[in-house]
């Protein structure tokens, strides 16, 4: 059942979460002895991917954090289309937070917490609010349960996030710790954190992890086929051709 990286087997695992006692929370708030799910997303590709998941959260009563990049080839952060994907998460209720991309920087934490202060005051001007967590992608080994804050804010690796509580995550769209029901936090009734990737989980129907990148890539190419159409008089998106205008004489 959780196996089913659908929309449908999203909404299948909230409800087996909450039938089990579980309440979702914010990562300031868990209790680890309590029936307390931190639902985290990290958007390392199309943020539209994003609503599918927030909406079913919301349907069901929970609340999510979602971590967005603001330094990566494949969203632009302060793009219309972004500030709207924004806007309607924090109207579902759900927490906007940084993804941080760690190794962009050299490993020193002098030089973390200027970049992630930066990175912040770049969503936080988004939000309107401040980013009260932060969490990394493709992070040293060094910054994984490592106690201390980031530029003062919490992060999601912290041990009391980490390995205080349970910790469960699809990483590469994979159960990569087992399914979460069978997580053992879960079947003793503590606290856990679910990381969830949206890419795995928008779509209505099974697909394979190749077929869900290789749509991601389809639906690039034509965006960017819609772009240059705007910018190229006579570029047919969809054929590449350009017809120059007839010449009038
Ligand atoms: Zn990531």
């Amino acid at each position: 059942m959780t196996e089913d990286f659908t929309i449908g087997g999203y909404e299948t695992l909230l409800r087996a979460l909450d039938e089990r006692g579980y309440v979702s929370c914010r990562y300031q708030d868990v209790v680890p002895a309590r029936r307390n799910v931190i639902l985290r997303h990290d958007i390392d590709f199309s943020p539209s991917f994003a609503l599918a998941q927030a909406e079913v959260e919301a349907a069901q009563g929970m609340c999510a954090s979602y971590f967005f990049l603001t330094n990566t080839p494949f969203y632009e952060i302060t793009s219309d289309e972004i500030r709207s994907v924004l806007r309607s998460l924090k109207a579902l209720g759900h927490e906007v937070a940084l993804h941080f991309d760690a190794a962009l920087y050299p490993d020193d934490r002098d030089i973390l917490d200027r970049e992630v202060n930066r990175e912040c005051a770049i969503l936080e001007d988004l939000i309107a609010e401040p980013v009260e967590v932060i969490s990394f992608h493709r992070p040293a080994k060094s910054l994984l349960n490592c106690p201390d804050s980031i530029a003062g804010r919490f992060h999601t690796y912290q041990p009391k996030f980490f390995t205080d509580i349970g910790y469960c995550s699809d990483s590469r769209g994979l159960w990569r710790y087992g399914p979460p029901l069978d997580h053992s936090a879960i079947q003793e009734g503590r606290a856990i954190q679910l990381l969830t990737h949206p890419i795995w989980w928008a779509h209505k129907t099974a697909r394979t992890r190749e077929a869900v990148l290789a749509d991601f890539v389809r639906g690039r190419d034509a965006s960017i086929c819609e772009a240059i159409a705007e910018t190229i008089t006579g570029y047919d998106p969809k054929t590449g051709v350009i017809t120059d205008p007839q010449k009038i004489d």
